[in-house]
């Protein structure tokens, strides 16, 4: 089943050209109206009027995450604030999140790229869609609801409240849809098992996860656990959200919304392309956005293309799941974080050194942060009470909260227990989370 047949099945030759008129559009909307743009393009010497296939495209800079924490929070619009009907932002959870808004016409494409993805699940009028995302300033949970409204399902704005009550309304809804993190749908699953209670009694069919990096093997877990299909899907809000990238019932990669976003792959290194098929850093152009438009954002996220036809139908090129990053963020449940930004944190405690292990797991389907932290030579004799000792800790649970909204688990290690490898840098990630 396809939501928009004529787009997402079109010819390659008619998909260039169609590429090509709005990428022109656009470097002109932002030439014209975004100084970061203007200023670039001119000091590159680029002259857009130049760009005239999407191969030429590779002539001019990308824009990275640097340049849009620097632009905070409207530097980066392309239209009047008059004209934006929406705001969201990243997590950027110390500094400057990324913010981004969408004018009218950017939520109607919006939710007809969610429409897409939900309909290429086999998702129809006659789901019940719970919608187990946040509805905040993160893009998962408005841009799932506004397309299953779209199709015309019963959508259930769950958000992402307690298991418990996740399990009720699913139960007691009829709920035949789940979306949420891959994290939580293996958490429901676990609490289904203690609750006695077996997938088979509940309505639901599908899933559809993503906003979190995760793997073959557990997609065949949730499957297992909940007894649904689980789909995969690829957006960040930079791009738009969710809507870039959906898996069609073939599931082997996921078709990019060619029509409206350039995909590339990079080398990370040179900045070259990388050959088909090759694994490289993915490179985003939006070729009809207005509200907050973007040209070659390096995303950091590592996948490939696989330039062979789908037997969906779709012409629309697919993509690999993301497998890695190129730089050092971490995703815990949906939530984006640099190991800086917790060193930052860590260094304000009187009492540690700065020596730290960061530890992901998943526990019952949870993903978890352990931090463990060095205490300094002088702190173990002030520590010889046991509650002085929970005092301390929850000192810099207390910093980590309020900075960036994150509860690790806060273990003290002794002076110098941390292993220090290479001129003292020590391995400071450890990911047990299984994701390849
Ligand atoms: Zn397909």
């Amino acid at each position: 089943m396809m939501y928009n047949r004529e787009y997402e099945s079109i010819s390659r030759e008619d998909l260039q050209q169609l590429q090509m008129e709005r990428l022109q559009f656009t470097l002109n909307r932002v030439y014209r109206n975004v100084a970061f743009y203007k200023n670039m393009f001119d000091t590159a010497g680029v002259n857009i009027e130049n760009i005239k296939s999407t191969d030429d495209l590779k002539k001019l800079p990308f824009t990275t995450k640097e340049d849009l924490r620097n632009s905070y929070p409207y530097d980066m619009f392309a239209v009047p604030l008059r004209d934006i009907v929406r705001i969201h932002s990243t997590s950027g959870t110390t500094g400057k999140p990324i913010v981004v808004g969408y004018t009218q016409t950017d939520i109607g494409i919006w939710t007809s790229l969610m429409a897409r993805v939900l309909t290429a699940a086999g998702i129809t009028k006659d789901d019940f869609l719970q919608i187990a995302f946040n509805y905040n300033l993160f893009t998962g949970g408005f841009g799932f609801h506004y397309g299953a409204e779209k199709i015309g399902a019963s959508v259930i704005p769950a958000s992402n409240s307690d298991v418990h009550r996740q399990i009720l309304i699913m139960k007691d809804f009829k709920t035949s849809v789940l979306v949420s993190t891959p994290g939580f749908a293996l958490h429901i699953g676990t609490f289904l098992q203690e609750m006695d209670l077996h997938p088979d009694s509940l309505n639901l069919k599908t899933g559809i996860f993503g906003s979190e990096p995760w793997s073959q093997n557990l997609r065949t877990e949730i499957e297992k656990a909940l007894h649904v299909d689980a789909y995969d899907n690829y957006g960040i809000t930079e791009v738009i959200g969710p809507g870039v990238a959906f898996e069609c019932s073939e599931r082997k990669g996921l078709h990019v919304n060619e029509d409206h976003f350039i995909v590339e792959v990079i080398d990370p290194e040179s900045g070259e392309p990388a050959a088909p098929g090759e694994q490289g850093e993915l490179v985003f152009t939006t070729i009809t956005k207005q509200g907050f438009p973007l040209i070659r954002y390096r995303t950091g996220d590592i996948s490939s293309l696989f330039p062979e036809s789908c037997s969906c139908g779709r012409t629309l090129v697919r993509m690999d799941r993301v497998s890695g990053r190129t730089d050092d963020m971490l995703i815990i449940e949906g939530t984006n974080l640099f190991p800086s930004q917790i060193e930052e944190v860590l260094l304000e405690v009187e009492g540690i050194e700065p020596h730290y292990e960061l530890i992901l797991d998943r526990e019952a389907g949870v993903e978890t942060l352990e931090i463990r932290v060095e205490v300094s030579e002088q702190l173990p004799a002030m520590m010889d009470e046991i509650k002085n000792l929970q005092k301390f800790k929850n000192t810099i649970k207390t910093h980590l909260k309020s900075a960036l909204e994150i509860e690790p688990i806060v273990t003290l290690v002794e002076p110098k227990m941390l292993s220090r490898s290479g001129g003292g840098k020590m391995k400071r990630v450890v990911d047990k989370r299984d994701l390849s």
